[in-house]
């Protein structure tokens, strides 16, 4: 999978995508990630990307045209068309449905937002889709970017070492993941649950899901109902 970030802090990103299990996927070959720089791409000579709000307001607006001629030299560079996606606020928020979903994309465009966010025109004219990373507001769309990137190469061919590592997981089958125990068996007179000790790998099964259903209930009793809807 291709992905392509327009932002105005590429060395951010940079410092999440090259370090541990990203950085590792990048290298094999299993993912490729490309920063622009929006600031590139302004015609401005002092390289200014915002202005102020048109009906007047605080803070400043990241205007169209840098963005639009950073898509253009995205596009030119990987001759395809992505599926491209503004990190917003206002978005829909991400799901690990919808993760799986842009997973099996060939190439995505996320556009970092910063500042009061960018000229609407731009989202008309290029973005197929926004999302959010959850109901509150960040200073910019880059830690959205790299929440979104984690999530999605973790479902890649080849990023994890098989797929169980991620379909095991909370979310995946719409419960969360039962209690997990490492050595040593008893820490602090506090013992692992024996069941997990036998190696009988059906009741472990049944143990753990019993759990998963337990703790959903309890932490999450949305998430409970609509997979007792679904059943
Ligand atoms: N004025 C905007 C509003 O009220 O909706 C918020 C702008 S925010 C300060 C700056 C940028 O951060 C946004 O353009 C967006 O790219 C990003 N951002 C902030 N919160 C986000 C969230 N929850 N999910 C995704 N992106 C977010």
């Amino acid at each position: 999978m291709r992905i392509d970030v327009a932002t105005l802090f590429p060395e951010m990103c940079e410092a999440v995508l090259s370090e541990s299990i990203l950085g590792r996927a990048r290298k094999n070959g299993a993912l490729t990630v490309q920063c622009w720089n929006i600031r590139d791409y302004t015609l401005d000579k002092h390289r200014r990307v915002d202005d102020v709000p048109y009906g007047g307001g605080r803070g400043m607006v990241m205007q169209a045209d840098p963005i639009y001629r950073c898509y253009e030299a995205v596009q030119a560079e990987a001759g395809t068309q992505p599926h491209r996606i503004y990190l917003s606020p206002k978005g829909s928020v991400l799901t690990q449905q919808r993760a799986l979903e842009l997973a099996a994309m060939p190439h995505l465009f996320l556009l970092c937002g910063h500042y009061e966010g960018v000229d609407q025109r731009i989202l008309d004219t290029i973005i197929d889709e926004e999302i959010s990373i959850g109901d509150y507001v960040l200073t910019g769309g880059e830690l959205p970017a790299m929440v979104l990137i984690d999530t999605v190469a973790r479902m890649l061919p080849g990023v994890l070492p098989e797929s169980l590592c991620f379909e095991d997981e909370s979310h995946f089958n719409g419960l969360l993941e039962y209690p997990q125990y490492t050595r040593p068996a008893v820490w602090h007179g506090q013992e692992v649950p024996p069941v997990l000790l036998t190696g009988h790998h059906k009741n472990i099964a049944e143990w753990r899901l019993a759990q998963s259903l337990e703790v959903t209930k309890t932490h999450r009793p949305d998430l409970y109902d609509c997979y007792l809807d679904k059943k």
